[in-house]
């Protein structure tokens, strides 16, 4: 409790400590005093008090260890090397062709990136906590991690053996969507609140549910499929085989194919579809109205009180269009839950997914769960 309190408070003295989590000031000496001890907090300068001492502030130790993320994304596999106040230290990118997304290219490219962070940081892989992996898909959690991920043709994909064949740092794997919510509610335009949704848009479309503080998974971690949710019966064909899909009208190749583009012959979708947000028309308001029906979706189902709009073609959107996207999930959802409901852009930009992914170990740590540097050979 007291770790996770210094983690998200910052800086704080023994008698905050004392306030924040109700703990008496003799076990927060004790406590604070055996993590001092262990190097996992360090003492962060002095704060006045009325009248007394100054009071010593604590804080966590930033280097005591280290979290790899990594985002396997549609178009790269990134690779990032992070400090405990997720400083980002290394980081390695493999570009990815579209429709290449082969298991074994994809393994390779994530155990060459762990190498290549890890040599450009200097820091020692005893001090790596783990390695967090943010994939698109399902992830159904278990000894193997199994991935089906449809849109890169993956059908029950054991990412977590395979990568685990190459590498003996603890492995954390989830949604990139997921990962990128929780990257949002720890550190972005989330954080604070605890009834909270993030929704992912890009060529993709998902959503992380967090309720009460925890993110909703569901019986097999399929829980935030949004992008499948049908919009309209019968519409457009959508990646995942079925019609009518949210994704099949505001994904970001659905909305150029939408505009009358053709994706095969466009080297550069962010470019083209933020030509496209900007100077606005009929298909863009459309694609305004599609997003904002989905959000009120999200609303009348669970009651959020704020959803931060992210991923790349979503902050595109709502960069230029919040107002006509915010009034459509005003017409479309219950009064009462509109209202309590803020719709916001998310503050971390379109690459925090391998941060997002970094927080799997991050979380872990906090949670007294990972095993401490220099103890891993022991545990394994
Ligand atoms: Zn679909």
């Amino acid at each position: 409790m007291l770790l996770r309190t210094l983690y998200f408070e910052g800086p704080t003295s023994r008698h905050e400590l004392s306030g924040l989590t109700g703990l008496s000031a003799a076990s927060v000496s004790n406590v604070t005093g055996d993590l001092i001890t262990d190097n996992v907090i360090v003492e962060a300068g002095l704060v006045e008090s009325d009248g007394g001492r100054p009071r010593v502030l604590l804080r966590v130790n930033p280097e005591f260890g280290y979290a790899i993320g990594v985002d396997v994304g549609e178009t790269h596999v990134r690779v990032e090397l992070f400090d405990l106040d997720m400083n980002e230290r290394a980081k390695a990118e493999y570009p990815l062709r579209p429709a290449r997304h082969d298991v074994d290219l994809i393994v390779r490219h994530i155990l060459s990136g762990i190498d290549a962070v890890l040599a450009d940081s200097g820091v020692d892989p005893a001090r790596v906590l783990g390695v967090g992996i943010g994939v698109p898909g399902i992830v159904e959690n278990g000894p193997e991690a199994l991935i089906h991920a449809q849109t890169f043709g993956w059908d029950a994909v054991p990412l977590g053996a395979l990568v685990r064949a190459g590498t003996s740092l603890p492995l954390y794997i989830d949604n990139g969507a997921k990962t990128m919510g929780q990257a949002e509610l720890w550190f972005g335009a989330g954080r604070g609140t605890r009834h909270t949704i993030v929704a992912l848009i890009g060529s993709g479309v998902g959503a992380s549910i967090v309720n009460d503080g925890i993110t909703y998974r569901g019986a097999n971690s399929s829980a935030g499929e949004w992008g499948h949710t049908k919009i309209t019966m019968g519409g457009r064909a959508c990646r995942c085989g079925g019609h009518g899909c949210l994704e099949a009208y505001i994904g970001a190749e659905s909305i150029l194919e939408r505009a009358g583009l053709s994706t095969a012959e466009i080297s550069d979708e962010q470019t083209v579809l933020a030509d496209l947000v900007r100077s606005g028309g009929p298909v863009i308001d459309e694609t305004a109205d599609y997003l904002g029906a989905g959000l009120a979706n999200l609303i009348n189902l669970f009651n959020p009180e704020r959803i931060v709009i992210g991923g790349w073609a979503g902050l595109l959107l709502g960069q230029h269009h919040l107002t006509r996207i915010r009034r459509s999930a005003a017409g479309n959802s219950l009064a009462q839950p509109y209202e309590t409901a803020s719709i916001v852009l998310g503050r971390l930009g379109p690459d925090a997914v391998a941060l997002g992914a970094a927080t799997l170990v991050v979380e872990d740590f906090l949670m007294a769960k990972a095993v401490p540097p220099g103890q891993r050979s022991a545990a394994v």
